[in-house]
């Protein structure tokens, strides 16, 4: 069920509109935001990941709301 050691941790942004999620980067390159499975809030499901460690630290504490 867990396997988040295969995958990496990310930040995503969605191509349409922009928010930011906290997602994981599948090895075929694929992003998924972590805990929205059907997408972005305005229905993307295209995102971008964004490597950047002082985004991580604020949109860390988003992740336990899921
Ligand atoms: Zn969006």
């Amino acid at each position: 069920m867990d396997d988040a050691d295969a995958n990496r941790r990310t930040i995503a942004a969605c191509e349409h509109c922009g928010a930011l999620y906290a997602a994981l980067e599948f090895s075929n390159e694929t992003i998924r935001p972590i805990g929205r499975r059907d997408g972005c809030r305005c229905g993307s499901t295209e995102f971008s990941a964004i490597e950047d460690g002082s985004m991580m630290s604020t949109s860390c504490e988003n992740e336990s709301e899921k």
